[in-house]
Parts: structure tokens; sequence; C-alpha cells
């Protein structure tokens, strides 16, 4: 028998009717999902300096944290009070450089309650981080999404229309074939690959700033280049990242960490020109 999904007018049609509609008050130019294999290699890091580096850039920028059942993004600003919802409309909040944010965080009583949510509904939740906050005029979205390739994932992937995917991996993923599921996962669903970053990377030696590869030799190029993609960024430990992400500060450091996202960005902007 034939499989319909075979079919790439079959398959776009499909991925089209599965697109959830945006706040009509809203209008985002690109959006740019971040995803890792498995939690707790830096995804949320990845993302917040991402976008610190398109705001920078002077593009007016959001990050949508959909990593609902271990939302760092708003602690990593600094950002705590409630967003405001009226009539059903949630509005972001804004971060100390102009950077719009919304995570669940924002939304529940206690930032510290667990959230124990089936795939479903989790799903179901980042769905309205689309359709019912109102973001207005976005040139670029960051997505923080849901680790792994499970159902959540998935779900995020089907509804909301990804202009592409960031890989974030750590060196010892990257032998493994974590990353490549992910990879494959986004290639199923159309969705191009915008390239990989490789977070804790090395260890700069602060006296001598020798780079020291303390997991081995990094083998970040060679699986881009299989997976015919491009390493984006090698970040390397710095325990500022960590000190600063857990003060709320990390807008105001000054670090190199995703300097080629402002071209990405243009690059994206000018394919649809
Ligand atoms: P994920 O989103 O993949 O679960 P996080 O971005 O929340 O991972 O990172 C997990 C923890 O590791 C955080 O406390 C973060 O500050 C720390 N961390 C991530 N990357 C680095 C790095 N390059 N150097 C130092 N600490 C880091």
């Amino acid at each position: 028998m034939v499989n319909p999904m075979e079919n790439p007018r079959v398959r776009e049609e499909m991925k089209k009717a599965m697109i959830k509609p945006l706040n009509d008050k809203s209008k985002v130019k690109k959006v740019i999902g971040i995803v890792s294999g498995k939690g707790g290699v830096g995804k949320s890091l990845v993302t917040g300096l991402s976008a610190v580096s398109a705001s920078r850039a002077g593009y007016k920028t959001a990050i949508m944290d959909a990593d609902i059942t271990g939302p760092s993004i708003p602690k990593m600003f600094g950002v705590h009070q409630k967003a405001e919802i009226k009539t059903g409309e949630i509005y972001p909040l804004v971060t100390n450089s102009g950077i719009e944010i919304i995570s669940l965080n924002l939304l529940t009583d206690n930032e510290t309650d667990p959230v124990i949510w089936r795939g479903p509904i989790i799903g179901g939740v980042v769905s309205q981080f689309w359709t019912d906050v109102v973001w207005g005029d976005i040139d670029v979205m960051f997505i923080d999404m849901p680790p792994g390739t499970g159902d959540v994932a998935l779900t995020v992937f089907q509804s909301i229309p990804l202009d592409g995917i960031i890989v974030v991996t750590s060196p010892q993923d990257l032998v493994s074939m974590i990353v490549m599921k992910a990879i494959n996962m986004a290639e199923m669903m159309d969705i191009p690959v915008l390239g990989i970053v490789e977070n804790m990377s090395y260890l700069e030696c602060p006296s001598c700033q020798e780079k020291i590869e303390i997991f081995g030799p990094s083998r970040a190029s060679e699986v881009a280049h299989q997976n015919k993609t491009v390493v984006l960024d090698r970040i390397p430990i710095d325990p500022d990242y960590a000190h600063l992400t857990d003060q709320g500060l990390i807008e105001f450091y000054l670090t190199d960490a995703m300097k080629g996202i402002p071209d990405l960005i243009k690059e994206l902007m000018e394919k649809n020109e």
C-alpha cells in the first residue's frame, strides 16, 4: 500500500493543517527553536544568550519558554512578576533590555511548584503561548523547547511554524546518538537545522588562557558535517554563566557567545524577500 505521507504535497498540507494561528494582535517574523537531545546541556542558557545577541543587534526579540517542566528563562533574566491576563489574552513581561518573555513560571502562583501534567496538557499550554499571548511586533522569537524528542517536543514542532532549529549538545552527547535523533526529528518534519552549538566544550585556564578540552577533542565539526549542518558556536564551561543565570543578570554579561545570531537572522529574513 502507498503511504500518503511519502507524498511531499500531502506532507505539506498536513503540516499546514496542524499549525495553530498566532494571536491576531501579534506579528512574529522569524521563529527559532532551541532543542537538545536531553535536559541539562545548557539549552536554556543558549536560548538566553541567543536572545541577548539578537536584541543587542537591534532586533525586537522574544523568548517563549516551552520547557514547561523545567522553566528557567524568567529566573535567568531576573523577572519574577506575574504576567497579566485580560479577557483571555496573556501579556508577556519585558526584561531590562527589552526582550519579551513568557513562561509558565510567570503564570503560576508559586515559582517552585512542580509541574506534574502529562504530555498532551503541556502541549496545549505551549500552543496557548502562541495563540493567546499578545506579543505585538516581534522580529525574532526564540523558543526554549522541551528537552528530548518525546511527544511534548513533537507537539511544539507541529503546532508552531518554526523557521529553523538550533541543536545544543554537550561534548559527550556528540559521541552518542542523542543529537542525531533531534536532527532526524526536525528533518522528518521538514524544519531546517540552522546549526549545532557545543556547550561546555572546553575550559579556559584563568592564568594562561589555554583551552583545555576536558572531554577530549571536540567532535562538533565532524558531527555537523555528517548531518550537513554547521557548528554555530563552541561555548566554554564558565562559572560566571552559572552564577549570572542564578542571579538573573545574564543580559548584562559581555560575552561573544552566540555572536553569529544577528547574521543568521539576517539570512533567514533575506530568504523570504
Ligand atoms: P537545559 O536548559 O539544557 O536543561 P540549562 O541551560 O538550564 O540546561 O543549564 C543547566 C545548568 O548548567 C544551569 O545552572 C546553567 O547555568 C549551567 N550551565 C549551562 N551551560 C554552562 C556553561 N557553559 N558554563 C557553566 N555553567 C553552565
